[in-house]
C-alpha cells in the first residue's frame, strides 16, 4: 500500500507539480465512463481521462487485444523490419482519414507526433530546393506538447519564456479567442479577417523563407478555443497561395471529439499534415501518428538529393502493443459509431453546457461536439482560481473535470449516456455556485 513516507519522498513522478500532497487525489481503476478511488469512491470521468479515453475505460475487446498481443510478439525493431500489424494499422488509419491523406508515421505520443511534423515539413521543402524555408509559424493560446519544437510553436507564453532559447525562426499568428464574441452562440463570423494575420507574417518575413503554419482546429489545452467561421479555410487558402505546408495538431480533435473522425472532416479542410495521438489506442498503450500525403512523403523519401531522408524512428515506433491496442480501439469506434457520436450528442451536452451561462461567475461557455468550456472570472483577483476551486468540489463531488487557466474544460468519453451529462452539469452547478 502507499504509504505517506514513499508520497514524501516521490513526490510527483508524473508531472512537476508539488501542489497537495497531503491531499493526493488517486485512481485505482476504471471503467467505462468512471474511475474510483483507491477507498472504491466512483468519480464520473468527464475529460476521458486526458481527452484520450474515448471510448471509455477499460473495453474488453481493447484489453484482451492487448494481452494477447504482448504473449504473441511483444516488440519488433522498426528500423529495416516490420510487423504485420503495423501495415495493417496504417491501411485502417487511411480509410478514415481526410481524403489525401494517405501516408502515416508512427510515434509514442502528441509532442513526438508534433515533432516530426515540423520536421517533416522543412524536410519536404530542402527535398524540393527550397532549403531557406524553415521558418516556422504557430498561435497564441496553441498547445503542441512540451518538447522543444512544440513549446517554440506552442502559444503558451510562460512556456516559451521558461526556456529562453528556443527555436529560432517561429513567429505566431494571433489568438482565435476574441472577448467580443463572449455568448455569441456557435462560431463568430471574422474568421476570414483573422486568418489575414498570416500576410502580417508573410510580409514581414518573405514566404519563401516560410515551411509551415501548425494550428489545433480547435483549441483543447488552453481553454476550448473554436475557430471563426471561416477561419480554417482562409488559412488553407492562403497557405496554399504561399506555398506554406499546414499542419492540423489533432491531438485532441481526433477519433471523434467533434463527431467527425477528425476536426479535418468536421471542417471540411484539408491540411498537408496531421497530428494524432491519445484517442488513437483510446489512451491505452502511448502511441501517436502523423498523417501526411503521398507528394510530401514521396518528395523527402525520394528527393532531388537522394541523401535527403527524412530520418524518422523511435525505438518504440509502432510497439506492436500500441497497433493492437490501435486496431482494437477503432474496431470498437466502428462498431459503436462512436467516431460520429459527437454528433449526435452536442445537442443535449452543448444546450446543457449553455445553460451555465446564466450561473454566476460564468464568464464564458465554448462549445462544439462534445467539447466545452466554461470560462470563469478570476477569484480575488487571482487567474485560475475560481475554476480550481471548482476542479477540487467537483472531484469532492465525483466528477472529473479539467481546468486551464480560468477555464472549466469538458471533455467526456463518447459513449457518454443522457444520465451522464446531466451528472456532470448537475453538479458542475453547485460546484461554480459554491464557488462564489
Ligand atoms: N498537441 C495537442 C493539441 C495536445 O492537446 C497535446 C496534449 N494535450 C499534445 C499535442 C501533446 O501530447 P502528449 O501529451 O501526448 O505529448
Amino acid at each position: 500500500p502507499l504509504t505517506q513516507a514513499s508520497l514524501d519522498a516521490y513526490w510527483m513522478p508524473f508531472t512537476a507539480n508539488r501542489q497537495f500532497k497531503q491531499a493526493p487525489r488517486l485512481l485505482a481503476r476504471a471503467d467505462r465512463m468512471h474511475f474510483w478511488t483507491p477507498e472504491g469512491r466512483p468519480v464520473l470521468d468527464g475529460i476521458a481521462g486526458l481527452w484520450c479515453v474515448n471510448a471509455g475505460h477499460a473495453r474488453p475487446r481493447i484489453v484482451q487485444a492487448i494481452q494477447a498481443q504482448a504473449a504473441e510478439l511483444d516488440f519488433a525493431p522498426p528500423f529495416n523490419m516490420g510487423h504485420p500489424l503495423a501495415f495493417e494499422l496504417a491501411g485502417r488509419l487511411v480509410e478514415i482519414a481526410p481524403k489525401g491523406l494517405n501516408k502515416v508515421f508512427y510515434t509514442n505520443s502528441g509532442s513526438e507526433s508534433v515533432e516530426t511534423a515540423l520536421k517533416m515539413a522543412i524536410a519536404y521543402h530542402r527535398a524540393r530546393g527550397e532549403g531557406q524555408r524553415t521558418r516556422l509559424i504557430g498561435r497564441e493560446r496553441g498547445y503542441h506538447g512540451v518538447n522543444f519544437g512544440g513549446i517554440s510553436v506552442g502559444g503558451m507564453v510562460a512556456n516559451r519564456k521558461m526556456f529562453g532559447t528556443l527555436l529560432t525562426g517561429v513567429d505566431h499568428l494571433r489568438h482565435t479567442h476574441d472577448p467580443r464574441n463572449l455568448f455569441s452562440p456557435g462560431q463568430p463570423e471574422h474568421g476570414a479577417d483573422l486568418a489575414d494575420d498570416l500576410e502580417r507574417l508573410v510580409a514581414l518575413h518573405d514566404a519563401s523563407t516560410i515551411a509551415a503554419v501548425i494550428v489545433e482546429p480547435v483549441a483543447g489545452s488552453t481553454g476550448v478555443l473554436l475557430p471563426p467561421k471561416g477561419y480554417l479555410e482562409r488559412l488553407r487558402a492562403l497557405c496554399d497561395k504561399h506555398g506554406i505546408l499546414l499542419i492540423f495538431d489533432e491531438v485532441i480533435t481526433g477519433f471523434g471529439r467533434l463527431g467527425s473522425p477528425f476536426a479535418a472532416t468536421h471542417f471540411g479542410v484539408t491540411p498537408d499534415l496531421m497530428t494524432t495521438a491519445k484517442g488513437l489506442t483510446n489512451g491505452t498503450v502511448p502511441m501517436g501518428a502523423v498523417f501526411t500525403t503521398q507528394k510530401i512523403h514521396d518528395t523527402f523519401m525520394t528527393g532531388p538529393e537522394h541523401v535527403i531522408e527524412f530520418f524518422h524512428g523511435y525505438t518504440y515506433s509502432g510497439h506492436p502493443l500500441a497497433c493492437a491496442a490501435a486496431i482494437a480501439t477503432l474496431d470498437t469506434y466502428a462498431e459503436e459509431g462512436l467516431l460520429t457520436r459527437a454528433a449526435t450528442m452536442a445537442e443535449p451536452f452543448g444546450a446543457a453546457a449553455r445553460a451555465m451561462r446564466e450561473l454566476p461567475n460564468v464568464v464564458d461557455v465554448r462549445t462544439m461536439g462534445l467539447v466545452a468550456g466554461i470560462e470563469l472570472a478570476p477569484l480575488d483577483g487571482q487567474p485560475g482560481a475560481r475554476a480550481f476551486k471548482v476542479f477540487l468540489d467537483c472531484w469532492e463531488r465525483g466528477v472529473l473535470v479539467r481546468t486551464t487557466g480560468d477555464t472549466v474544460a469538458l471533455s467526456p468519453p463518447l459513449i457518454i449516456e443522457p444520465e451522464h451529462v446531466d451528472q456532470i452539469f448537475k453538479t458542475l452547478t453547485e460546484a461554480i455556485r459554491s464557488a462564489a
